[in-house]
């Protein structure tokens, strides 16, 4: 198997040298291409000659598997109902250090040892001897042999194990310098040899005496989800925000490591703060693992040998691609905030699900899954409705904190009559300033970063596009030019129209950046903060937001979705939600589930001990059923009212949904050979296939793109549609105008 986007796996011969090498699971270097050398994964050996000539394998890389069968089996489920290549779950699998030859160099520190001759004590004794006139060295080397063997009567001491030490340890407490280690070195009496260290989390040992004891509610939920595993492989927690969830699963990861399992506890990227690191690290100390992206790629490779080896974490604490790593006593797998889209893999296949993965992953090594939400996706409440999955319910708030009072604020209405200032309301303002009086803290929600989501040109309305894109460009202020959200390229700001050369270019609309300049104006002795992508681009821009806000050197915080993820905030009495309308008028059927995730979510983040945190929603569409439903955290009215409108419109959780991309530089190439492609397929799967359409975004990066859905209903035979589609894509390539389209399908799409 190669890490390339081709179909299939290779054929290439083992040279008789190698042969005892050879072994599903290593890795080798191969030649590929005319020039190209990569490494792959040995995945069978067999003796029937191709008809075709074969290369030879360069080298082995390893000396025993560095992949599990299970993990194989894993990604062949992988490729298979992503409809995605091998290479591909193998790019997405192995972390880089894995998949090249030579850059994963582990850490060392040199380390001194007694030269082996010596170690019979009356040759060391004449060594010693032969040093009388060498003060430095023989200082430097009595002082070793006390580190090493407690002294230098040797013959006492040669049996036990000496103790080994660094060369900067010895130079430490000889007082030496590296000359004097050196001729030591030259004259046989030390040698120095290199040791691995680890990178690795030294957390200390396991402290179990601090998990929390759970309270009456926590336990009640807790023993439900254990007698629901006895008869569910799959259970959803659903507990309102700040219910508990995470002392919960603290106290479920204790009883699998009682029993000698490991766990996978997944969280979103962007909840993996150091607030939850700490928590578990607290309890579970050495035990746990951290994965993810932002880890340096020597690291990630370290966590990977280390889940081979026969000491493994028991914990691992990691974002979506923690689902591939090697795991070979698996008892529980944690999904906390079940919802998030971020567990979804968009771009580059395969676009995996981190929660399917790991449910099948559970599944093949008889361990449970635990899904945790107080929003759960359309998906899992159906499952959990339908008796699919376990269903266990926590509706109170740790401490009993009461959930905020929200009230909703037309601005629509608020605009005409010419009251709004900015983006805020009258009744926003006077909350946040009672807020900052009380020394209390506030949240600002816009979900669109940068300064004005589009700007325009007030004489003729022209509105600055990218040219390699489709969508109009985000002014950034403080970086003074337009940046495409799509392809990031950017442009400067032109100071006049080049349509009618008038000069009255403006902003339109409210980016976090053009919130936070309003904010300083309105309130210039708050301390303002903003945490959005760009604000967060490295994990300790992101972390110092976060411990600034905690520490109340922040007092008000604006941000996009960013700022609802897994935090626990305890000063926080006002959140603002500045515009419901941008994320209810996205065309896309998830539109109404993801804001209000999105939306309850932030609204959770209001509230402390012994006081009920208020909520400001603004929207110019009151009258929605969801505002209500927010308003009231009527989750279970939501769901029933989402259901039925997916169930009227053929969508999941009732139908699954399959998108089919197609993408060429050309408008009219790409245009024509979706049209034969969506012929092709209706003759197939007649009006179960919409399109092709030009989606929102029609172009990026330069690439025209048209997509179809298909919506399957449950109880088709998936691999004979699989089989249709692939069937319908390799028809297309067979026509020569369309062999360089690209065509690639969206299994189960958010
Ligand atoms: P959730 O994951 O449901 O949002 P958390 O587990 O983060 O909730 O709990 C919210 C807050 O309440 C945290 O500060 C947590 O430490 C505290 N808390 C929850 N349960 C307990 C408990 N049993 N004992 C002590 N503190 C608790
Ligand atoms: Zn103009
Ligand atoms: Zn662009």
């Amino acid at each position: 198997m190669l890490p390339v986007p081709l179909d299939g796996l290779f054929t290439y011969s083992v040279p008789p040298e190698l042969a005892g090498k050879a072994e599903r699971g290593r890795r080798v270097l191969v030649p590929f291409g005319r020039n190209k050398t990569y490494v792959g994964l040995i995945m069978k050996l067999h003796d029937d000659k191709p008809s075709f000539a074969v290369k030879d394998i360069q080298l082995i890389l390893d000396d025993g598997p560095i992949v599990t069968e299970a993990q194989l089996k894993l990604w062949k489920w992988i490729a298979s109902y992503y409809m995605a290549v091998p290479g591909d779950v193998m790019q997405a699998a192995l972390p880089g250090g894995l998949k090249t030859a030579n850059t994963y160099k582990p850490k060392t520190e040199t380390c001194i040892a007694l030269a082996p001759e010596l170690k019979n004590g009356r040759n060391l004794q004449v060594a010693l001897s032969m040093l009388a006139r060498a003060v430095e060295q023989r200082k430097t080397m009595e002082c070793f042999l006390k580190m090493t063997l407690g002294g230098t009567d040797i013959d006492s001491s040669v049996q036990a194990k000496p103790v080994e030490i660094t060369r900067d340890e010895l130079m430490n407490t000889a007082h030496c310098t590296a000359a004097t280690v050196r001729n030591l070195i030259n004259r046989k009496m030390l040698v120095s040899y290199e040791r691995e260290v680890g990178r690795l989390n030294n957390g200390g040992k396991p402290h179990i005496e601090n998990i929390k004891p759970l309270n009456e509610a926590q336990q009640e939920a807790y023993n439900k989800i254990e007698q629901s595993f006895t008869k569910k492989d799959v259970v959803f927690l659903h507990g309102v925000t700040s219910s508990g969830k995470t002392e919960i699963y603290i106290h479920l990861i204790s009883k699998a490591l009682d029993e000698g399992r490991q766990v996978l506890y997944l969280l979103p990227e962007i909840a993996l703060t150091v607030q939850i690191r700490q928590r578990l690290q607290k309890v579970f100390g050495n035990r746990l693992g951290i994965y993810h992206s932002k880890y340096s790629d020597a690291e990630r490779v370290e966590i990977w040998k280390k889940q081979l080896s026969s000491n493994p974490y028991d914990v691992i604490l990691g974002a979506r691609s923690a689902v591939l790593l090697p795991f070979n006593r698996l008892g529980l797998v944690i999904i906390d905030e079940e919802h998030e889209t971020s567990f979804k893999q968009q771009d580059p296949a395969p676009r995996y699900h981190a929660r399917s993965t790991a449910i099948m992953l559970a599944h093949a090594a008889g361990a449970k899954v635990l899904l945790g939400s107080a929003t759960p996706c359309a998906e899992t409440w159906h499952n959990a409705q339908t008796g699919k999955y376990g269903y266990v319910r926590l509706d109170k708030r740790y401490g009993n904190m009461q959930l905020p009072e929200t009230t909703v604020v037309d601005i629509k209405d608020l605009t005409r009559r010419k009251m709004m200032n900015g983006p805020f309301s009258p009744l926003l303002l006077s909350e946040m300033r009672k807020a900052l009086e009380n020394k209390e803290q506030v949240i600002l929600f816009q979900n669109r970063r940068g300064f004005a989501p589009m700007i325009e040109c007030r004489e003729c309305g022209w509105v600055p596009k990218c040219e390699s894109c489709d969508v109009s460009l985000t002014y950034h202020k403080n970086l003074s030019q337009l940046t495409c959200h799509y392809c990031g390229r950017t442009y400067s700001v032109p100071e006049v129209c080049p349509c009618c050369g008038s000069h009255d270019l403006r902003g339109r609309g409210y980016g976090t950046e053009k919130v936070e300049d309003k904010v300083m104006q309105l309130f210039p002795e708050a301390r303002v903060a903003r945490m959005d992508l760009d604000t967060t681009r490295t994990r300790n821009a992101y972390e110092r937001l976060i411990s600034d806000f905690s520490a109340h050197r922040t007092d008000i915080l604006i941000g996009t979705q960013m700022i609802s993820k897994g935090l626990d905030f305890d000063r926080v009495s006002v959140v603002g939600i500045l515009n419901a309308d941008s994320m209810l008028n996205y065309p896309d059927f998830r539109a109404y589930e993801h804001a209000f995730t999105m939306m309850a979510q932030v609204s959770g983040r209001a509230g402390r001990k012994g006081k009920r945190g208020t909520v400001i929603l603004q929207t110019k569409s009151p009258e929605l059923p969801v505002i209500t439903q927010v308003v009231n955290n009527d989750v279970d009215g939501f769901y029933a009212d989402l259901l039925e409108e997916r169930q009227l419109f053929r969508y999941p959780p009732f139908y699954h949904i399959i998108s089919v991309y197609l993408k060429h530089k050309d408008n009219a190439i790409v245009n024509s050979a979706a049209e034969a492609m969506g012929d092709l397929l209706r003759s197939w799967f007649s009006d179960r296939v919409l399109g092709p359409d030009k989606p929102a975004v029609a172009k990026v990066k330069t690439m025209n793109i048209r997509k179809m859905v298909i919506k399957l209903e449950n109880g088709l035979d998936r691999t004979k549609v699989r089989q249709y589609l692939y069937m319908g894509k390799n028809t297309i390539f067979q026509d020569k105008r369309y062999k360089n389209v690209q065509i690639y399908f969206d299994v189960d799409p958010l």
